[in-house]
């Protein structure tokens, strides 16, 4: 046997040595997915498939970067593609620009520039948007391009507004990218998987080329990637995807299940390899994901076995609040490091949203616990970062009338905003750029002399800072820093703000030279300006975050995919957080946080422990905070419960009785929260302590006054503090049913009905 088939079982191996027609290996977490990729990958070249016929396909640069590592050592000096797929696809689109219209030098707008592009196109078009946030058209758009359907296919719905006003802007706004040679991240699989769609000769000749296709993590595949994969299949239907449908928890950003669920239907002659040992996990640990995933009613159920020893069970924890949850955790990790039987690195802090990371940052800070926050995006995100890269953007396509907007005034040079708008009107009836109707500044009605000389001037920065287009990214952004008269302006300037703003744009600076000197270490790579920008646009949340680091890794469970760690904390197992208050009335959304929950779990090897707490401050207010729903669908018998804080007086103030833990300010929920009149719990010992177990056996039926069942869909209801009010909605059963309710004075409202006072009139 040769040494790349060592180390694998009969099932990996037949994987792994499976060359020609589809594959599909399913299996659960920790079962060797990832691993058969790259050992499947340096089997090929094994066999003298030569490199560049070989694509290998994922979902962040982390893992691209890890997989790429892994074949380099399997198979030394070998140069396969791999990459994500939106980094694909800006390659593919660079080559073939011109045929969708682009420049081949087109600009990425990221979330915010998408959407300022369309608030712009919304204000030209003057139509009512009827209260819809450009947040909510954006997503409309969003999941009309993930789903491959093009502006002039988007149809209306009748009686659905939100429909109406996508169909009169999506065109608009897609107009507006093409004109500015710009592109969203929809976008970079839209136009390939069109183009490939479309055009019969390319798709042939791309699927001749990447002969032996590979995906991981395939169950995260929307319908512009699968057209896409599928397209690359068709004369050589070598493709080979690994997956989870356990583990999907992209739907939100519209992967689509039935992708995997339906693979062996789409490729007939398939080849389905079932991996079922797990290599990662204790038993105790696959128990309790094994026990929460088989809730998941639209699932196949799969076996997976460890040989792993079985490990301490367990734990879930009872904190008094988020407070006392970080320190319990700060300490624990301290107490194994101390006690030399664990490194920094063995620990993870995982955690449903960002927000919830700051009383464990605090914590780690006051005791100096080495950690890194794994956060990607932040420092692009940066207005001076934003600004300086602004000027590259406009500097690499001068169309680009965002990034015109957002230098032409920044430092201030006395351009304001009408002469933008007259700008904008001269650009538009000339179907010219921004940039280029400031060169006819001079002749356009409404410009003063004085404006004209001004805007002159921004030309001539442009212009020279032009030279500087094709060459490394690190001598652009100084050019940029010296000639705008950016950095002086911050110089200038004794804000203690705008100190950190020169540090930060300074710290672009050393990230731009690190980025020249890494392709300048890689062979072929071209460092230049372009090239620089597209990293900065493709950036990941795991992007930084360095596994060799001796420090304790914090991240949200969306970032841990794919991960594994020794020691697993997982944060704030609490309704509304986890499952995430959107899931509230979506039973396909609760099954989605519920694999969340189920990833973030299985990252764990060999210690786990899961942690709510009483009380939380949360989005700027103390909230009564109560367990999660999927606690209680543990198989707590065989879990270690604990509580580390005597929480007898919660103290609970009227206020804490309402809770609103939605994203939006107009989604508050209001839960009359039954804690503190649950029937006296079991203690072990005084004072009153409620554990976990009695919280969860209380399940919060306690001070339910009116059946849940009572309610009727139109029916007026009386609140004590709101009022009379009228069901709108119903969702949920028993403990979990929901109402919505309209309250002439208070507007709509959300339910838990088992926790809420509401009465029937
Ligand atoms: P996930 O679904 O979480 O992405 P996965 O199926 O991709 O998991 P891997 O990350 O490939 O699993 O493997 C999990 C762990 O098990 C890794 O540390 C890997 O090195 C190890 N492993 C996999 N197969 C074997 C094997 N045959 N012998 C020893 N260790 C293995
Ligand atoms: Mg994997």
């Amino acid at each position: 046997m040769t040494k790349l088939l060592e180390g694998l079982n009969p099932a990996q191996r037949e994987a792994v040595e499976h060359v020609d027609g589809p594959l599909l290996i399913l299996a659960g977490p920790g079962s060797g997915k990832t691993r058969v990729v790259t050992h499947r990958i340096a089997h090929l070249l094994s066999l003298g498939v030569p490199a560049w016929q070989i694509l290998a396909l994922t979902f962040t640069n982390k893992a691209a970067a890890e997989m790429r590592l892994r074949v380099e050592r399997l198979a030394p000096g070998e140069k396969v593609w791999v990459s994500t797929f939106h980094r694909f696809g800006a390659k593919m689109l660079r080559k073939y620009a011109e045929r969708v219209g682009l420049d081949p030098n087109y600009t990425i707008y990221d979330a915010g520039d998408a959407r300022q592009t369309l608030k712009r196109v919304i204000e030209s078009l003057q139509i009512p948007v009827m209260g819809y946030t450009p947040d909510r058209i954006a997503a409309a758009i969003s999941k009309a391009k993930n789903r491959l359907i093009g502006p002039e296919e988007f149809k209306p719905r009748p009686g659905n507004p939100l429909s109406e006003i996508v169909a009169a802007v999506y065109p608009a706004y897609q107009q507006r990218l093409i004109a500015s040679s710009a592109v969203d991240f929809d976008d970079l699989l839209l136009h390939i998987a069109r183009l490939l769609h479309d055009d019969a000769d390319l798709r042939a000749n791309l699927d001749e080329r990447f002969r032996y296709v590979m995906v991981d993590e395939y169950q995260d595949t929307n319908r512009a990637q699968y057209v896409l994969l599928r397209a690359l299949s068709v004369d050589h239907p070598n493709l080979a995807a690994t997956g989870d449908p356990d583990q999907s928890i992209y739907g939100w950003r519209g992967a689509d299940l039935n992708n995997i669920l339906e693979f062996e239907n789409d490729y007939p002659s398939v080849k389905v390899v079932r991996l079922e040992q797990n290599y990662r996990s204790t038993p105790a640990i696959l128990s309790v994901a094994d026990t929460l995933i088989a809730q998941n009613k639209k699932r196949k159920a799969k076996s997976l076995f460890t040989e792993n020893p079985e490990g301490p069970p367990v734990r879930l924890v009872t904190y008094a609040d988020g407070d006392d949850e970080a320190r319990g955790v700060a300490t624990a990790i301290r107490d194994a490091v101390r006690s030399g039987r664990r490194r920094w690195s063995d620990f993870a802090v995982f955690y449903r949203v960002n927000a919830l990371s700051r009383a464990i940052e605090r914590v780690f800070r006051q005791q100096q616990i080495p950690f890194q926050m794994v956060r990607g995006q932040e420092f692009y995100q940066r207005r001076e970062i934003k600004d300086v890269l602004a000027y590259c953007q406009l500097m690499n396509n001068p169309k680009d009338d965002l990034a015109f907007e957002r230098t032409v005034n920044s430092p201030a040079r006395g351009i304001g905003a009408k002469t933008i708008q007259r700008l904008g009107d001269y650009a538009y009836r000339h179907g010219i750029s921004l940039l280029e109707s400031a060169r006819d500044a001079a002749q356009i009605d409404g410009v003063t002399k004085r404006t004209a000389t001004l805007v002159a001037k921004f030309v001539t920065l442009m212009d020279t800072l032009d030279a500087y287009v094709g060459g490394p990214a690190e001598e652009a952004v100084s050019a940029v820093l010296e000639h705008s008269g950016y950095r002086k302006h911050l110089q200038g300037s004794d804000s203690e703000e705008d100190l950190n703003r020169l540090a930060n744009i300074e710290e672009l600076l050393t990230d731009a030279r690190q980025f020249d000197e890494a392709m300048e270490e890689e062979e072929g790579a071209e460092a230049n300006l372009e090239a620089y920008l597209e990293r900065t646009w493709l950036v990941n949340e795991t992007d930084g975050w360095d596994d060799d680091n001796d420090k304790v890794t914090l991240m949200t469970l969306h970032a841990a995919k794919g991960l594994e760690f020794p020691v697993v904390f997982l944060l704030a197992v609490e309704d509304g957080i986890l499952p995430h208050e959107r899931s509230a009335n979506d039973p396909t959304q609760l099954e989605e946080e519920r694999r969340l929950a189920f990833v973030g779990i299985t990252r764990a090897e060999q210690e786990l422990q899961l942690s709510h707490a009483l009380r939380r401050d949360y989005r700027g207010q103390r909230r009564i905070a109560i367990p999660s729903s999927f606690l209680m669908e543990l198989p707590t018998d065989t879990m270690d419960l604990a509580q580390l804080a005597a929480t007898d007086d919660l103290g609970l103030a009227p206020d804490d009785l309402i809770g609103d833990w939605g994203d939006a300010p107009d989604e508050e929920v209001y839960r009359h929260e039954p804690i503190a009149k649950a029937p006296e719990p079991v203690t072990v010992e005084a004072p009153a302590i409620k554990t976990a177990a009695t919280l969860l056996s209380a399940g919060g039926m306690g001070a339910m006054r009116v059946s849940p069942d009572a309610f009727k869909i139109g029916m007026e209801v009386e609140h004590p503090e709101l009022g009379v009010g009228t069901v709108l909605t119903l969702s949920g059963s028993g403990k979990g049913r929901r109402a919505a309710v309209i309250f002439p004075d208070h507007g709509e409202k959300r339910f838990v009905l088992a926790f809420s006072p509401l009465r029937p009139l």
